[in-house]
């Protein structure tokens, strides 16, 4: 049996023809940096978030760092945010000069805990990044509460949420920016490295379209310090191929995550909860078992590819040790989630074998 974690050319198999078409066009028109279809993409993708500006930068950790620039946050500033995440969403407060202060999550969802974030603010704090890991949307009702209560600017990190609903509202539409990645992986990804930071702020999407592309305002007169993070015309036109079919992805994700649970329902696991009155998208299927790292051995003795996002947190990596915080839920989480296959083309009689392995786990332990 080989059942990869997941399997990328299954989705260019079945938009192959749409696919090669956008390809062939960009190539033969021969505009291949900010042209007509990252114009597109943008327009496409702000309407589909049910925001009123998109600015397509050169990725993920580009488009929180161009956020947190254009929000003029940097050196003495401190931003609120999570451990339990891609280490990108520290780094790109890094970059930006900030101080990154790591709260924990909550045991249920995964995602950043109100209660803890209420503790962090201080004086210096000027942001907050939620993120909505897994594909499950952050507890944003008491976030924003407490952002406006305190000033404070919310940068929604969508990198595994693309499509995300939260009280019928996409993700991406309810901070002041939010930032996408287009990494292959995720809900929406492209061939190659691309991100994209969405806002209803026509002031801030201006800044980040200067700061994109070396804070120009206009050309070769730099009025900012700015950098080269273009989103690229190839990978623009693959996205929009793909944003058509990312709603029908994510619910064939939420119709696997259903068959898990069922499958799985009544071992000595710990399955994903849903918050309520939201539409969480799978980036992720992630469990949890005391018995981690030896579930984890025995579905890859036997064919199964699994993951583990994230072994470390990120204030106990080398890079970001001098983070220091007292992060229980984080910590523990560590050692006991793992990562089943999930992506939209995943078999059916693939995950029927994910679980039989997983259930001859628990026979053989007893
Ligand atoms: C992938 C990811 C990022 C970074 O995106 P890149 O495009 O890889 O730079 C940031 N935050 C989270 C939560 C992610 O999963």
């Amino acid at each position: 049996m080989n059942i990869p974690f997941i399997d990328l050319s299954a989705e260019y198999r079945a938009l192959q023809a749409e696919i090669d078409t956008a390809v062939a066009r960009v190539l033969a028109g021969g505009w291949y940096i900010l042209g007509q279809e990252v114009a597109a993409f943008e327009a496409e993708f702000a309407a589909y978030c049910g925001a009123a500006h998109a600015v397509g930068v050169a990725s993920g950790t580009d488009a929180l760092l161009l956020a947190l620039r254009a929000l003029e946050i940097g050196f003495g500033d401190e931003v609120i945010t999570v451990s339990h995440t891609a280490v990108a969403t520290v780094t790109a407060v890094v970059l930006s000069g900030a101080t990154p202060v790591l709260v924990d999550v909550e045991p249920d969802f995964y995602t950043l805990d109100a209660a803890q974030l209420a503790q962090a603010i201080t004086p210096r704090t000027k942001a907050i990044i939620p993120v909505h890991l897994y594909g499950q949307p952050a507890n944003l009702d008491a976030i924003l509460a407490l952002a406006q209560q305190h000033g404070l600017y919310v940068i929604e990190d969508c990198a595994q949420a693309h499509g995300a609903l939260y009280k019928g509202g996409r993700v991406g539409s309810f901070g002041h920016l939010a930032a996408f990645s287009f990494y292959p992986t995720k809900n929406l990804g492209a061939v190659g490295d691309g991100g994209v930071v969405v806002t209803q702020d026509a002031g801030l999407a201006q800044r980040l379209r200067w700061l994109r592309q070396y804070g120009w305002q206009q050309r070769y007169i730099s009025t900012l310090e700015g950098y080269n993070s273009r989103l690229d015309e190839l990978q623009a036109a693959i996205l929009r191929v793909k944003l058509r079919y990312l709603d029908a992805a994510n619910a064939q994700r939420r119709a696997l995550a259903h068959a898990y649970q069922q499958q799985l329902a009544g071992l000595p696991l710990t399955l994903p909860q849903e918050r309520l009155l939201t539409e969480h998208v799978y980036h992720l299927y992630v469990i949890q078992s005391a018995a981690r790292d030896a579930l984890q051995a025995h579905l890859y003795a036997n064919g199964v590819g699994t993951a583990v996002q994230y072994p470390v947190p990120i204030h106990r990596q080398p890079a970001y040790a001098h983070l220091r915080a007292h992060l229980p839920v984080t910590e523990a989480l560590a050692g006991r989630i793992l990562s089943l296959p999930m992506y939209p083309y995943l078999p059916a009689d693939h995950l029927a074998s994910v679980c039989q392995v997983v259930t001859n786990f628990f026979e053989l332990v007893g």
